[in-house]
């Protein structure tokens, strides 16, 4: 389809080549029961991936100290920001009923983002698997043994290359390089220079690009192809990295009760999810969705110059679009972000389980850190705002309302959940610098 039919066909394609803020409620979504064949991947895959984390737990609590509290699981806290939702709903002159929650994975343990999830799970599998096939260990271990030389040995021998916006890079290099993998990152050119420095503190290799994630990913796959000892992490078709992401289902599930929060056909949950090519936010939804069924509503949020999977979705073109395609540059301040192309296989798995899709601009992320700082202390990066103004859009859309046929009773009983997916690790001057450009 050419450029013409295809805004034609699909209006809101013009909106997003216009870098208008859209929302969009996707009409086709379904019941977890008739999606779930559609996925792929089932309740018990992320049951298998929940289990291999706890059998890593007493390897992640030695290797870095700072999970040993909560006994090796890389978890992040979950907090009320009271303030932050007053706040929003005078600035849009919008209320927000019922409770408005912040999801730390900003500052999860070992590399500082929503990866820390995703990334690691897919090293240790891959760890996990050589050292079973190579007869170091058994599944009963005490995964410490992971620390003796002959597992280091084997592990050395070994490469691991991914392409990079930058987060993604910084687990899967931190967590290859403690195993004692030789790993390489290919990092695009939206990639800040403390995450490059700080990979290579840890002797990790990087590779820069002038260009974008894309071709990032692109020559890592390329480079690991022709080494068949080297072992390419592909954010674009990863279940592995998926499966990783969607154990935060049941962990939220569990904060859940233990904060005595309900969700259920009277007390529904909306997330926001920040969205690059779509692991992370797939993966947590699946997660959700397996532990809150209908009752929890998912919506994708987007920079406006890089609206990669609300374009995929929309036309039902999922990978073979990009923003570039029409003209939209990918260029955005939210590097965690600044993903021309969706992943295919997250698109076409999720598509019927995500309820929304929203973009925004890089100035209002920016604006909206700024308030986060000033009204809760809480400092983020940029991509970690996109998913703020969700609770707003959604409060304002009463035709998606109306459809969810929720009463003003079990509107004021909501949790609106946003998912802050990075930040803890950003240097003082770097946060000073985003927080100079914020609008009061
Ligand atoms: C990677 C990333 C995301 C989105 O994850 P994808 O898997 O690329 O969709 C969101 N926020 C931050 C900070 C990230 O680093």
């Amino acid at each position: 389809m050419n450029r013409s039919d295809l805004i034609g066909r699909y209006p809101l394609v013009q909106q997003l080549i216009d870098l208008e803020p859209i929302c969009w409620f996707n009409p086709a979504v379904t019941s977890l029961t008739e999606a779930l064949p559609h996925v792929g991947l089932t309740r018990e895959d992320v049951a298998d991936a929940s289990a291999r984390l706890r059998r890593f737990a007493p390897y992640l609590a030695e290797a870095f100290p700072e999970t040993a509290g909560a006994g090796g699981l890389i978890e992040s806290e979950l907090v009320a920001i009271p303030r932050m939702q007053s706040a929003l709903a005078q600035q849009f002159s919008q209320p927000i009923p019922g409770r408005l929650l912040l999801k730390k994975d900003s500052h999860l343990p070992i590399s500082g983002s929503i990866k820390a999830r995703g990334g690691i799970y897919e090293v240790l599998t891959h760890a996990e698997a050589l050292a079973l096939d190579a007869g170091l260990i058994t599944h009963q271990d005490d995964y410490r043994i992971l620390f003796n030389e002959n597992c280091r040995a084997l592990f050395s021998q070994r490469r691991i290359a991914v392409g990079s916006t930058g987060n993604l890079g910084m687990s899967i290099g931190i967590i290859s390089a403690k195993l004692g993998f030789d790993v390489t990152v290919h990092m695009s050119a939206d990639a800040r220079e403390w995450k490059k420095a700080k990979l290579r503190a840890h002797g990790v290799n990087v590779v820069e690009y002038d260009q974008d994630y894309g071709v990032a990913v692109e020559e890592g796959r390329k480079a690991a192809e022709s080494d068949p000892h080297c072992f390419f992490i592909d954010d674009e078709n990863s279940s592995t990295l998926f499966l990783g992401y969607a154990v935060a289902g049941e962990r939220v599930k569990a904060q859940f009760d233990q904060m005595g929060i309900r969700v259920d056909a009277k007390h529904p949950l909306f997330v926001y999810l920040p969205c690059g090519v779509g692991g992370g936010p797939g993966g947590v939804a699946f997660g959700l969705k397996l532990a809150f069924g209908d009752h929890v509503h998912c919506l994708f949020a987007e920079p406006t110059h890089s609206p990669c999977m609300v374009l995929g979705v929309h036309t039902g073109l999922h990978d073979a679009i990009a923003v570039q395609d029409l003209g939209i540059d990918n260029l955005t301040a939210a590097d965690g972000l600044a993903v021309g192309r969706p992943s295919g296989f997250v698109g076409r798995a999720m598509e019927r389980l995500i309820d929304g899709y929203l973009t925004l601009e890089d100035q209002q992320m920016i604006d909206l850190l700024g308030l986060l700082d000033r009204t809760e202390g809480i400092q983020l990066e940029p991509s970690a705002l996109a998913g703020m103004p969700g609770p707003i859009r959604v409060c304002a859309d009463r035709r998606y309302l109306e459809r969810l046929a929720l009463s003003p009773d079990t509107l004021a009983n909501a949790t609106h959940l946003v998912w802050a997916t990075g930040g803890g690790m950003v240097p003082a001057e770097e946060m000073a610098k985003y927080l100079a450009q914020a609008n009061a």
